[in-house]
């Protein structure tokens, strides 16, 4: 039975990319999925997702100038479109509206901008037609969705584990300033794990959780998180991109405390001490010839409401 529901006129939803502090990956389950041990936290680059609900259905993307044209789909392989129909199947409504996704999260950068707007897409959709779907079903929403998504709605620091979707609230003590070095073209994530199988032959079977990264979070120390930020992945994404080896390097040689590959890449992350010094960084990097460079603090909210306009 299909039945009626209120909707408000339009609901812009944000929500922010992540990185992860730390990422442990164990050997592929019988599923397919690898376990994880992982930290995210949400950082202030953040892509708008605004459901209007009295137009047709109808995905639009726009892209800063300096991201691919088209790399984004705009069909059902969308992840706003297939946020649509989860939540549309699980309260047998039919939701519609044109869904305008305002993107500044780079694409297939591991920064997880498809999984944020996936998050926002159920906010925006449960707002704009008044669904009242419980915080335990939004989360179990998202798991379905992808691995991600359950992260980009709650954001802030977390432990991940499971494939990602099990998450636990970790204490963070700190401001952290993040400068993020996008590259022109994306990395395929199924390709960066199966050269990390390769590499990795002997990954264990349940990867630990990274207790001295979860100690120099709580203290807010940013000498001490340098010294503890780890990721799996970073050598698949490396051998792969043997340019974001060079691209590390001169990023700590240009004083980054700590560079590293987010997530499955190609994104790489550094951390600065201070917000001065994140600005420096970024400079010294674009006077090396990197036109896009970007800077953000962690951590911050998961995704909300806004705007909403009846
Ligand atoms: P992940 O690590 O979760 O794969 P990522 O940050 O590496 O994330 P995304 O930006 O999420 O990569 O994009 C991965 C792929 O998902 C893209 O190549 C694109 O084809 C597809 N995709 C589907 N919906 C979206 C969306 N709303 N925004 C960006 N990409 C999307």
């Amino acid at each position: 039975m299909t039945q009626s529901v209120h909707r408000s006129a339009g609901v812009t939803v944000r929500a922010a990319a992540k990185i992860n502090l730390h990422l442990g990956v164990g050997a592929p389950r019988a599923d397919g999925f690898h376990p994880l041990a992982t930290v995210f936290q949400a950082v202030g680059l953040c892509d708008d997702v605004t459901v209007s609900a009295d137009e047709p259905w109808e995905i639009q993307v726009s892209t800063p100038s300096w991201m691919p044209d088209g790399a984004v789909p705009t069909d059902a392989s969308n992840l706003v479109a297939r946020a649509a129909d989860l939540l549309s199947r699980h309260h047998d409504v039919p939701l519609g509206g044109r869904v305008a996704i305002d993107k500044a999260i780079p694409v297939a950068g591991g920064l997880a901008g498809g999984s944020a707007n996936g998050a926002a897409a159920l906010v925006a959709l449960d707002r704009a037609f008044d669904l009242a779907t419980s915080d335990d079903d939004l989360l179990a929403l998202a798991a379905e969705l992808g691995s991600d998504v359950p992260f980009a709605l709650v954001g802030g620091t977390a432990l991940g584990r499971g494939r990602g979707e099990l998450l636990d609230h970790v204490a963070d003590g700190g401001t952290w300033w993040w400068v993020m070095v996008p590259s022109a073209e994306g990395l395929s994530t199924p390709d960066v794990y199966r050269h990390h199988d390769r590499l990795r032959p002997d990954a264990p079977v349940e990867p630990e959780v990274p207790h001295a990264l979860l100690e120099a979070l709580a203290a807010g120390e940013p000498l001490a998180l340098a010294r503890h930020l780890h990721n799996d992945l970073e050598a698949a994404a490396v051998d792969l991109r043997p340019e974001l080896g060079e691209l590390i390097a001169r990023g700590e040689s240009e004083g980054a405390l700590r560079g590293m590959v987010s997530g499955s890449g190609p994104t790489v992350v550094f951390l600065a001490e201070s917000a001065d010094h994140a600005r420096d960084l970024a400079g010294a990097l674009m006077r090396g010839g990197h036109d896009v460079v970007l800077v953000a603090n962690g951590a911050v909210a998961g995704a909300h409401v806004v705007t909403s306009y009846a």
